[in-house]
């Protein structure tokens, strides 16, 4: 209850300009802007990019990210492969000594069972290999659109736009859709851009989201997309006006 609260406030506090939904080649503009502006990778980037990735090490990881900071999202991932590497050790382990690998995860003993259960169905089901549609990955416990999506872009490169808190706060603010829930956001996002921007439209827009376009208070003065965005040209400049 307590997540699902907190998660319809940060949904609810994506600061509005006047809409006004952008073109396709503005879209694009926008995407090349912020991967300009960024640097380094989100947990998952770093995690997928790893020698040793498979996955299994991404489904879980993604998992322990919800609502869990990145640095930590990646020590705890490697504490915990780091003894239990593929879903058939994991299956094996005990729920109390993967919440101490885990933690400070938030809610890690919730995720300390939920990953646990999760491997042992990729071992009944799956002989082991996590499943590349999302159907299959939406049947498992505890795996949202959210985690889903990332499994298919981080995992198997399957064109698909993860959306969380980050992405539907920038998305919104820029101008780029109009949606009030993240489901509508993906879909509203597939939309404007091409399938071959899918596969980074998540990394670049949750990296700059951790770095300029927070959610509370964005830093504007340094954001090198102000000209194409709403909320910039909408709340921002008026307010400087007035
Ligand atoms: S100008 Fe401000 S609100 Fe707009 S994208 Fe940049 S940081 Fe976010």
């Amino acid at each position: 209850m307590q997540r699902s609260r907190s998660k319809l406030e940060e949904v609810k506090n994506v600061g509005r300009g006047k809409s006004r939904i952008r073109e396709k080649s503005d879209a694009i503009k926008v995407l090349n802007l912020i991967r300009r502006s960024i640097s380094e990778t989100t947990a998952l980037g770093n995690i997928s990019a790893d020698q040793d990735s498979t996955p299994f090490k991404v489904l879980i990881s993604t998992i322990l990210s919800a609502r869990t900071r990145d640095l930590v999202t990646e020590e705890a991932a490697s504490r915990l492969f780091s003894q239990f590497p593929d879903s058939k050790s994991l299956t094996k382990a005990n729920g109390k000594t993967v919440a101490k690998l885990i933690k400070p995860v938030s809610f890690y003993h919730v995720k300390a069972k939920r990953v646990i259960q999760v491997a042992k169905l990729i071992e009944q089901r799956y002989q082991g290999s996590v499943p590349n549609s999302l159907d299959e990955l939406l049947d498992l416990p505890g795996v949202g659109r959210k985690t889903a999506n990332c499994v298919l872009v981080y995992a198997f490169r399957t064109p698909a736009i993860p959306v969380d808190v980050h992405v539907h706060r920038i998305s919104n603010r820029i101008g780029l859709v109009d949606t009030k829930t993240l489901e509508q956001t993906e879909e509203a996002l597939a939309k404007i851009y091409d399938r071959k921007y899918w596969l980074e439209v998540n990394e670049l827009f949750v990296r700059f989201g951790q770095m300029i376009c927070k959610p509370l208070v964005p830093r504007c003065s340094m954001c090198n997309v102000r000209p194409l965005c709403n909320y910039y040209q909408t709340m921002v400049k008026t307010e400087k006006r007035s």
